[in-house]
């Protein structure tokens, strides 16, 4: 039955289309003037078009209050258009469909509530420990440091010959699609762990859920729609006797290689130019450190922000308050504004507290950095040092990066 109905749709199909090919045939033959010129009669033909085509328009939908089931409007196909969301459940006020945060200068133009970040453990969504159905992908590249680039000195594990080669590995999440564009995160791991450490380790998340790899846990949050599917990049640097002195290198390495790297070769937001050059998206591009990761971030920040608007910094800090505001104050601009700085740590770290303090100082002494508005600090209750305060803070800074906007004042 439904194999006849296909075959008398296909006749009528074909011989729509051979009549159209016999028109435009007919049409060709007494086309051209012997100037060039179109003669009036072969113009494109209304009747000709007619003859093939059924041109009924879709029916327009009368007026009506839309009727709405999971966002869509069952009359029109209308979606969710809504400004409000509700600040708890997040689901939309007027047809029930969940809407993220979105923050501007630290208020979410839907609810009007400011980001929550868990400060407890215990305070972890349960769905952070149901495993994700469908995984992301890693992949791994080795590429030689310049000349200058190779640090003398201990390096964690990593033998000296191990220090020429640099090692990038990239998390692409399930579905990845190369044409479409997804935000990234650059992550600058702790001292001495290699690339892969945090993605392709278990590493302590809490006592309730235990390790997870830091890849599982970025499928989780995909999965269980806590965050938009995105890229990772964790890319290594080598110790020398200061962030001060490794970060240079870091700054150079991300800006000439690993960004135009992954704008090349990614579905990004960036891109490259003729020459191989980065043209950056910082709106899109986040950058994540841990412990002495995050000590280099802070001493690239100041110079960094036309490459990233997003960074989370944990369990790492500065040592000088006054030159880093100096610092920040003469990097950072309306143009290359800092969309959310989120600083981490765990209280039971030794020295956190002078890096809450420090914070506050740049709050106080930087007009780009305001507590509350475009600048975090939290400490994990109970945690240590270690990749439980490193996930809970990833956690944490993944509900404002690529949602929060900073407008600066004036
Ligand atoms: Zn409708
Ligand atoms: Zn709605
Ligand atoms: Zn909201």
């Amino acid at each position: 039955m439904k194999d006849l109905r296909m075959r008398a749709i296909r006749a009528a199909v074909l011989s729509a289309l051979l009549g159209a090919a016999l028109l435009l045939l007919a049409g060709c033959g007494a086309s051209r003037t012997p100037d060039g010129e179109r003669s009036a009669a072969e113009k494109p033909s209304r009747e000709a078009a007619a003859a093939v085509y059924d041109p009924t328009p879709a029916p327009t939908p009368a007026p009506h209050e839309h009727k709405w089931h999971d966002g869509v409007c069952t009359i029109c196909g209308a979606e969710c258009p809504h400004e409000r969301h509700d600040a708890q459940s997040c689901l939309c006020t007027t047809c029930g469909t969940e809407t993220e945060h979105s923050y501007l200068n630290g208020i979410c133009t839907r609810c009007g509530a400011g980001p929550e970040f868990h400060t407890e453990l215990i305070q972890l969504p349960e769905d952070m420990g149901v495993p994700a159905e469908e995984h992301g992908e890693l992949e791994s590249f080795y590429y030689a440091l310049g000349t200058g680039e190779v640090l003398p000195g201990e390096h964690g594990t990593a033998t000296a010959e191990e220090r020429k080669m640099r090692n990038l590995v990239v998390y692409t999440p399930f579905g990845y699609d190369p044409e479409k564009q997804y935000d990234v995160l650059v992550i600058a791991p702790g001292a001495g762990h290699f690339a892969r450490y945090w993605l392709d380790r278990p590493n302590r998340l809490s006592g309730v859920f235990g390790r997870i790899k830091g890849r599982e846990l970025l499928d989780r949050l995909i999965e269980h729609g806590r965050i938009e599917p995105m890229i990772v990049a964790v890319v290594e640097y080598y110790l020398h006797e200061s962030p001060e002195d490794v970060a240079p290198i870091y700054e150079a390495d991300l800006r000439e290689r690993i960004l135009p790297f992954l704008a090349a070769n990614y579905g990004t937001y960036a891109s490259v130019d003729e020459d191989g050059r980065l043209i950056a998206a910082p709106e899109h591009f986040a950058f994540a450190g841990a412990s002495y990761g995050a000590m280099v971030g802070w001493q690239i920040l100041p110079d960094c922000t036309d490459m990233f608007s997003y960074w989370g910094l944990f369990s790492g800090a500065f040592r000088n308050d006054e030159e880093m505001a100096e610092r920040i104050n003469g990097g950072v601009d309306a143009e290359h504004p800092i969309n959310w700085l989120y600083a981490g740590d765990g209280d039971e770290a030794p020295g956190w507290s002078a890096y809450k303090h420090r914070v506050e100082y740049l709050d106080e002494n930087c007009e780009s950095l305001e507590l509350g508005k475009n600048l975090s600090f939290v400490a994990m209750k109970d945690v240590e040092h270690g990749f439980s305060t490193w996930n809970n803070s990833l956690i944490n800074c993944l509900r404002v990066f690529f949602r929060s906007r900073c407008v600066p004042a004036g």
